[in-house]
């Protein structure tokens, strides 16, 4: 029946995943814990992690879609700037999850609670990134991580 087919997919569903990064500002400001407490706080798995300092060429990959953009060059240059923590999150919904926990990319915008709104101080400067879709997340968890490092 129907109703037995869907209990066995939901059984058999995947957890989702997304790449979530602590950018430069958020590990040279000591945040790495706070955003992490927010992480498992709800509930989302940490399942791969390191430390890594980009090459801004390594930086532009990354943000290949937003090089026609008037603050791509910044963007890269910040991102470049200093250490930064990529992780891969799992979980049901993890990619809207994790935005959600995030806020706006607009600190001034971003809801009462999220990372973001008690973190960022400036609309690039904003601690953490997050991937937008499961395309997106593929390409991005794929451009740090092998199979190896990311545990089942
Ligand atoms: P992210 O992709 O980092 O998770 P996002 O999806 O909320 O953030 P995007 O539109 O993808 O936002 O922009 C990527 C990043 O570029 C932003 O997080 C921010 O650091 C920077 N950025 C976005 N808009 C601006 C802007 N108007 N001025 C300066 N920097 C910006
Ligand atoms: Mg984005």
């Amino acid at each position: 029946t129907r109703k037995e087919s869907s209990a066995a997919s939901d059984v058999y569903k995947r957890q989702e995943r997304t790449l979530s990064i602590i950018k430069p500002d958020g590990v040279s400001r000591g945040l790495i814990g706070d955003v992490i407490k927010h992480i498992e706080g709800r509930g989302l798995k940490i399942v791969a992690m390191k430390m890594l300092h980009l090459t801004q060429a390594q930086a532009r990959g990354f943000y290949a879609v937003h090089r026609e953009r008037p603050f791509f060059e910044g963007l890269t240059t910040f991102m470049s700037s200093g250490p930064a923590v990529v992780m891969v999150l799992e979980g049901d919904n993890a990619i809207a999850r994790w935005r959600e926990l995030m806020g706006a990319t607009d600190y001034r915008k971003a809801a009462e609670g999220t990372i973001r709104r008690e973190f960022a101080t400036d609309i690039e400067k904003n601690v953490v990134h997050g991937s937008d879709a499961p395309e997106t997340a593929a390409f991005e968890i794929g451009y740090f991580f092998n199979r190896f490092e990311i545990l089942a």
